[in-house]
């Protein structure tokens, strides 16, 4: 089977990180018979002042006929500068709308061989195994009436709308339900429904569909500033957490404190399967375009790495390869290659690229075992 992949390398970090996780993929093409045609293609500011567009419409109507999409991060200092009518144009909550990637999966895992850096106690992190689904193409993020505008008391005025419909609910809910049946595990389902009625629909679809189509996946309802408190003190109590736009994109970053780093976090973003099974599928780092160490080589590409280990599993349907990369890089943690976001206490840092190299190495070494 052979597979056709964009890389948009996107602002700040992104160029670093998507290149090492090219370099990984390079290796996979190389020693394990992976076939990947991968195309590389301009994404982001300086993409904007060479070709006039933060992506061409031709990339853009390439993505959803590719079997991935490697995303590195947008944003930033130049970025904002870019006309905000070709920052829209280019924006990646379109291109999430545009491929159609509906479910966002961000998995957290609590690293034992991080625990002299991470701020939990290494109990609290041991064994996490956690899997955020996040609704991405609908709720706050993207519903109307949005913008500032002047009121009639000549005071300006900001909104934006919470709205989701039934089948979007019930959408997610079902990809959310199968993935806590697949793991044999239970589901929390996250919401501000003491307070807002877009989130009492909320809690009341994914109960119905929970009750009439899986019933054997047992259900949690949570509210959000508890989920919160939740995932610092008992991480192990998740299993499956399902949650919308803005929630999910927030716990999913203050789960970065269980695996040490945002710059440790990876994710894919689903669209539903057609008829002969095939997602399209975006994969990118959970972190921005960090430009406080853009530049300087020490961006953690990890995220970018496990974000390919995702694209390998999930959209060229090799497991195994997936697991000896996952398996790499809790090796190369646990030899001691840490980037300074994971530093903590440990004598040494590595780089960007010598990160990557750590991971390498221990991919090798697997692969002659
Ligand atoms: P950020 O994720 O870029 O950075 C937050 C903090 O985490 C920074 O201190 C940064 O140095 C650190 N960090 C992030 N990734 C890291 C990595 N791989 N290795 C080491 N440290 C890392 O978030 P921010 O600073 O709030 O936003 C910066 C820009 O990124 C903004 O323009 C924002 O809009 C954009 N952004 C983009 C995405 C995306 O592309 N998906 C996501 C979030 C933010």
């Amino acid at each position: 089977m052979s597979f056709k992949m964009i890389v948009l390398p996107g602002d700040g970090i992104g160029p670093e990180v998507t290149a090492e996780a090219v370099r990984v993929l390079e290796w996979f093409r190389e020693h394990r018979g992976l076939v990947v045609d991968v195309r590389h293609e301009q994404y982001g500011a300086a993409a904007y002042h060479q070709q006039g567009a933060i992506i061409t419409d031709e990339v853009m109507a390439d993505l959803i006929a590719v079997d991935a999409v490697l995303f590195g991060a947008t944003g930033g200092p130049e970025f904002d500068e870019v006309p905000m009518a070709a920052r829209r144009q280019g924006s990646l909550l379109r291109i999430r709308r545009h491929m159609e990637v509906f479910a966002n999966l961000r998995p957290v895992i609590g690293y034992d061989e991080l625990a002299d850096t991470v701020s939990l106690k290494p109990e609290a992190i041991h064994g996490v195994d956690m899997m955020i689904v996040r609704e991405l193409n609908g709720g706050i993020y993207f519903g109307t009436p949005r913008g500032v505008a002047q009121s009639p008391n000549g005071m300006e005025r900001g909104v934006n709308t919470l709205v989701y419909e039934t089948p979007e609910i019930e959408r997610i809910a079902r990809f959310a339900f199968d993935l806590a049946k697949q793991r044999g595990g239970h589901m929390h389902s996250i919401d501000k429904s003491n307070v807002l009625e877009c989130h009492q629909l909320w809690r009341k679809v994914v109960t119905r569909v929970g009750a009439e189509e899986y019933s054997e996946v047992p259900l949690e309802h949570m509210i959000v500033d508890n989920c919160a408190m939740q995932v610092i003190r008992d991480p192990k109590q998740f299993d499956v957490m399902l949650a919308d736009n803005m929630f999910g994109d927030i716990l999913s970053d203050l789960a970065g404190a269980i695996s040490g780093s945002l710059g440790m976090l990876p994710s894919a973003s689903l669209s539903v399967a057609d008829e002969n099974g095939r997602r399209r599928a975006l994969y990118e780092p959970v972190h921005g375009s960090a430009p406080d160490i853009a530049g300087q080589g020490i961006a953690n590409p990890l995220g970018a790495i496990l974000s390919l280990a995702m694209a390998i599993e999930l959209s060229f349907h090799s497991p195994d390869d997936a697991g000896i990369l996952r398996q790499a890089v809790r090796s190369a943690l646990a030899a001691g290659a840490r980037t300074p976001d994971i530093q903590g206490g440990h004598p040494t840092t590595a780089g960007t690229t010598e990160m990557t190299d750590a991971v390498l190495h221990e991919l090798h070494r697997l692969h002659d075992m």
